[in-house]
């Protein structure tokens, strides 16, 4: 059994740009391939676990999708990083599917296909429903500011201090990289 870091992707690994359409929109987030490589020199699977309900809306077809992905991972193999499974939910949220996060038939597909213990792995992403998902997983959570808005947010709240949210994260970072790090630290 192995140790594994799931990822988000939008908002998280990449900037949010409310349904990435085609591989000109995809860009990653300046800290993620020295936080991606950090992981992978310290023998983490390091796996994304994506809502993509954009198929389903009819705004990009799978294929699409796969060059996105394929930007991706050329992106992050520059700087000799690289991730070691996408997982995606294509459906729409009304569908009522197993696969679209909290929900987490995602993290167990990739937990059978590469021997992941839960116990052992994290969670990081910008929203609610990734920590709630980390949380029913037994995995530790951390969540990163860097989406479009904080995760709870009051117009007298400031971004530097939120509202403890329903499921508070084990950790709350600036970016990937200060996640990576701190996971790096707190491995068990
Ligand atoms: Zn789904």
């Amino acid at each position: 059994m192995t140790k594994a870091v799931f990822l988000d992707r939008d908002g998280t690994t990449a900037r949010d740009v409310h349904y990435c359409r085609k591989p000109e929109d995809f860009e990653l987030l300046p800290t993620v391939p020295e936080a991606i490589r950090l992981l992978n020199e310290n023998g983490f699977k390091v796996v994304v676990i994506t809502n993509q309900s954009g198929i389903a809306r009819g705004y990009f077809t799978e294929e699409t999708l796969a060059q996105i992905h394929q930007k991706m991972t050329g992106e992050l193999a520059k700087y000799g990083a690289w991730v070691d499974a996408i997982y995606y939910c294509p459906h729409h949220p009304d569908d009522g599917c197993e696969c679209r996060k909290p929900k987490t038939a995602l993290f167990h597909k990739a937990a059978e296909e590469l021997n992941i213990d839960f116990k052992l792995s994290y969670v990081v992403g910008d929203m609610q429903m990734d920590i709630d998902a980390g949380k029913a997983l037994g995995c530790k959570t951390v969540l990163v500011t860097t989406g479009p808005q904080p995760l709870v947010s009051s117009p007298k709240s400031p971004v530097s201090s939120p509202q403890p949210p329903i499921a508070s994260p084990d950790y709350t970072a600036r970016n990937l990289l200060e996640s990576a790090r701190w996971i790096v630290d707190n491995r068990g």
